[in-house]
């Protein structure tokens, strides 16, 4: 159970995202999954960190409104 509920979250673009692997050693919760070539970030585990943003090369992650 999540202690803290973060004020927004990421989210991925799969149009976008071309399944590098890169931003899953970047997080900390280890919320980002790569299974059967689809990239999913997991709501619950989620910190809001923003950690795997920035490094993304093609931009792919971006911050949501945690709702
Ligand atoms: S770093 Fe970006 S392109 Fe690479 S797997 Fe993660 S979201 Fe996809
Ligand atoms: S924002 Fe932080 S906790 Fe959430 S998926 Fe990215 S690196 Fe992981």
């Amino acid at each position: 159970m999540r202690r803290v509920t973060p004020d927004t979250i990421a989210v991925v673009d799969l149009a976008v995202c071309d399944r590098c692997g890169l931003c899953l050693p970047l997080c900390p919760p280890e919320a980002i999954h790569l299974e059967l070539n689809v990239l999913t970030v997991d709501r619950a585990g989620c910190t809001g960190c923003e950690k795997c943003v920035g490094p993304c090369p093609v931009g792919a992650l971006a911050m949501v409104a945690y709702a």
